[in-house]
């Protein structure tokens, strides 16, 4: 008998829906010298466009992860994907919010509270060139045009690294800081680098936040947690065909199953009494995964390649 799953400690079956692509920008720029720490987090903002634009064209909406939720609950079904740009980057105001605006899609930036008009000063040691971040009005005028500020701690700290009362004021201490500067709640949070651990999803539910993302590589599920969301990043080094296959396709939860096959196969024997269900049920997954991935592309793969090559 086929029956629908529900995760443990949930009453009840919760609506069933396909997977929801949530993407993770950083900067849309000129990039900088070959060589430099990150470069591919920088998009020319002609690349970021032209993604944008042929999702459109294939019928796709862009959405901030506010105007997204309807959708991830289950309570709207669509062809939605979700867009973030991390940081809080002045370049995405002058490139990225002209862009979305004319498409009518929306996206939600998560700004760093102490560093409001200031710099990326976290990764400067890393190698990463300065750039600057959208002072109180850029971030007025982000969330006036219905985009959405979410975010990003005080300091882009490795809550990892922190103690609890450091991580508490951190999560809790940028929520505050964000509201008291735009005069509205802040929903969205994001875990800088994607590090956490399980205290740091309370102390975000803690705060008021009521969805956080990761950079856990995949398309959100209808089990996923709400503060724990899985966000598929975006390089400059990706052909356009394939970031859109990876919208609007299941080609990342075949990569995932993929991922999952290969674990269980380089898992030690001596593990194996306890895991034999697991294991071999992984291989099973996947062949399906992959089975409805050929289905799945077949249709669209025309699509996608006229869009890209027209775009290119
Ligand atoms: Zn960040």
């Amino acid at each position: 008998m086929l029956q629908d799953c529900a995760p443990a400690g949930v009453a009840g079956v919760r609506p069933h829906r396909a997977p929801i692509a949530i993407l993770s920008y950083h900067q849309t720029a000129t990039p900088p010298a070959r060589g430099t720490p990150y470069r591919s987090l920088v998009l020319p903002p002609a690349q970021f466009e032209r993604q944008l634009r042929a999702l459109r064209l294939l019928g796709w909406r862009g959405l901030s992860l506010r105007d997204l939720e309807p959708y991830l609950a289950g309570r709207l079904t669509g062809r939605v994907f979700g867009i973030t740009l991390d940081d809080g980057y002045r370049n995405n105001f002058d490139h990225a919010l002209p862009v979305l605006r004319e498409l009518g899609f929306t996206a939600t930036a998560f700004a760093v509270s102490s560093q409001l008009g200031g710099s990326n000063v976290w990764d400067h040691a890393n190698g990463v060139p300065p750039a600057p971040l959208m002072d109180v009005a850029h971030l007025r005028t982000w969330s006036a045009a219905g985009m959405e500020v979410g975010g990003h701690t005080r300091h882009h700290v490795n809550l990892c690294a922190c103690t609890d009362a450091k991580a508490r004021d951190e999560i809790t201490g940028c929520r505050q800081e964000l509201e008291d500067v735009l005069g509205a709640e802040v929903r969205s949070f994001s875990y800088p680098h994607g590090l956490h651990a399980a205290q740091h999803v309370e102390m975000v539910r803690e705060a008021g936040f009521t969805r956080a993302v990761t950079v856990v590589s995949a398309r959100a599920g209808w089990n996923d947690e709400p503060l724990r969301l899985p966000r598929l990043s975006v390089h400059a080094t990706e052909p356009l065909a394939m970031l859109v296959a990876r919208v609007t396709t299941p080609l990342e939860d075949w990569r995932i199953a993929r991922r999952l096959r290969r674990a269980a196969a380089a898992m030690p024997a001596t593990s194996m009494p306890a895991a034999a269900p697991a294991a071999t049920a992984a291989p099973a997954a996947s062949a399906l995964a992959e089975q409805r991935l050929t289905e799945g592309l077949a249709p669209q793969a025309a699509a996608i390649s006229g869009v890209a090559q027209s775009m290119s």
